[in-house]
């Protein structure tokens, strides 16, 4: 079954080329004057050729750009419950106080004294995330969550030089780890080994046990993990990491599940970076914004990098350099200026905004959420693992046995049924991985409408007869199945026009 119409549009979604390919009669959306008959004294550097660019009348233009909007899913339109991510509802007030003037137009070399409010606000992001977590220090400059993670290794690879420990060169990561963690310990100097799970989706405590040694620099675990568990043996894994003289990391990018309700340093933690575009508010679809705070222990605080915010009687200071006599061990800089300020300025107004009560409350609704979906879909879908979840729920492919129907497939049926498939296939743990994550901005209808969809499709897969159907979904989006592999491999980031006629689309291509 394919849907064609005459105009290739498919509903009001409006089927346009590229805008390159657009451009006929070189209009402009503005009237200029002649250009006047005047010797250039360019020379060389005179321009031979056409400037290629489109062009378009105004009215083109904005419809050009608003069907592309329009192309683009968004938790804005819908619910995106996508594994490991939170993406989120936003508040609008946060995106008000990151446009204030005072906060939007300061440039990072203006003098100190005239951007005080700033640093004022970064202390404050910086102490909210200690209190919320217990830890003594906040490196506020990573960008993003594996920015945080690099880090925090770095300050550990520093503890451990400083320490006449710098052989240690293996960091221990489990098997169901973000690929990050892995990549971070890599890019850090680091020889990375796999640590194994355990049948119910935890780390195993004795098989890393079993790997600790004195080559052993940290361990990076994922709390709660990416299977969607909390790691009860956490303070268990703490002490035996620490007996053994390494670090304890924890990656925070699920802190949603948790926060208001525990201290990380009650687990023993030595270092952990918060993702502030999950946990507290700033969209972040498409690769950004972020930023990764990366709390640290008293062990590691003396390594953190600079710059840092400090104060100094009424008013704050920037300690710049490395070598600083008031953090002579700060193991370099990582990022130019301070940090996505930005983000700050939203995680600061999303904290106060709920207070310490709302806080609590949001971790407690995005676990609530999870475990909804989990009870309901199980009347159709196998959950990977026994019991309640945190913040997010992970099937495994299971019931779709002798269906001929892919997670894949299934995944694709949902874009038809107007949402966002979950994250697929990770972790890897999981055969056929369903992570979904639908965080306590949801309400229960969006998340009813969302379970009697999945529950349709996969009464439908089980008939055994649909498989044909699955294969061929999405119908009805812009674009069906796109070759994502090739188009991460062998990205084509440039229009070239093609002598004698347009080219055709990158993504007519991938659709043929
Ligand atoms: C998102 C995420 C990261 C990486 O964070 P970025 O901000 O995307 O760099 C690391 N670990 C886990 C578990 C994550 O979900």
């Amino acid at each position: 079954m394919t849907i064609t119409t005459n105009s290739g549009n498919r509903g009001l979604q409006i089927e346009q080329p590229l805008i390159f390919e657009q451009n006929t009669k070189g209009d402009t959306a503005v009237d200029l004057p002649p250009i006047p008959q005047v010797r250039t004294r360019l020379g060389t550097m005179q321009r031979q050729g056409r400037i290629g660019l489109p062009g378009l009348s105004e009215p083109e233009v904005v419809r050009h750009y608003t069907r592309l909007s329009q192309k683009n899913y968004s938790i804005d339109t819908g619910f995106y419950p996508l594994g490991s991510c939170t993406m989120k509802h936003n508040p609008r007030l946060n995106e008000k106080m990151a446009r204030l003037p005072g906060f939007a137009e300061i440039h990072p070399f203006q003098p100190v004294s005239t951007i005080q409010g700033a640093f004022e606000l970064i202390d404050t992001c910086a102490a909210w995330l200690k209190e919320l977590t217990g830890m003594v220090a906040v490196a506020m400059s990573p960008a993003a969550g594996a920015h945080g993670e690099l880090c925090g290794l770095l300050c550990i690879r520093a503890a451990h030089e400083a320490n006449g420990q710098g052989h240690r060169k293996v960091v221990l990561v489990p098997e169901s780890a973000h690929g990050t963690n892995p990549a971070t310990a890599a890019l850090a100097g680091y020889t990375v080994e796999a640590v194994p799970a355990t049948e119910d989706g935890h780390v195993d405590l004795e098989a890393l046990k079993t790997k600790l040694s004195d080559q052993v620099a940290a361990v990076m675990i994922t709390n709660p993990n990416t299977c969607g568990l909390f790691e009860k043996d956490a303070i268990a894994i703490a002490e035996a990491v620490h007996a053994a003289g390494a670090y304890f990391y924890m990656d925070g990018a699920n802190y949603n599940a948790i926060v208001g309700r525990l201290k990380i340093a009650d687990l023993g933690v030595d270092a952990m970076h918060i993702n502030l575009h999950k946990t507290f508010s700033t969209p972040h679809g498409g690769g950004g914004p972020g930023a990764g705070p990366t709390v640290l222990s008293a062990k590691l605080a003396p390594f953190a990098p600079v710059p840092q915010v400090v104060k100094v009687g009424e008013g704050y200071d920037a300690v710049e350099h490395a070598g600083d006599p008031r953090s002579p061990q700060a193991f370099g800089r990582m990022k130019g200026y301070h940090g996505q300020f930005g983000v700050f300025v939203r995680a600061v107004s999303y904290m106060m905004a709920l207070g310490a009560d709302g806080l609590y409350q949001a971790s407690g609704d995005a676990v609530l959420n999870a475990n909804y979906i989990m009870a309901r879909l199980s009347a159709e879908l196998t959950p990977a693992f026994a019991g309640p979840c945190m913040h997010e729920c992970v099937f495994d492919d299971r019931f779709l046995k002798g269906t001929g129907v892919s997670t894949l497939d299934f995944a694709k049926a949902l874009i038809d049924e107007g949402f966002h498939p979950p994250t697929m296939y990770f972790p890897l743990v999981v055969h056929g991985a369903l992570l979904i994550e639908p965080t306590e901005t949801e309400s229960k209808a969006s998340l009813d409408q969302f379970i009697e969809a999945v529950l349709a499709l996969a009464q439908k897969a089980k008939t055994g007869t649909a498989a044909d159907e699955f294969r061929a979904r999405p119908l009805l989006a812009p674009r069906r199945r796109l070759d994502e592999t090739k188009a991460a491999r062998k990205p084509v980031l440039r229009w070239k026009p093609i002598e004698g006629g347009a080219a055709p689309t990158v993504a007519r291509q991938a659709a043929e």
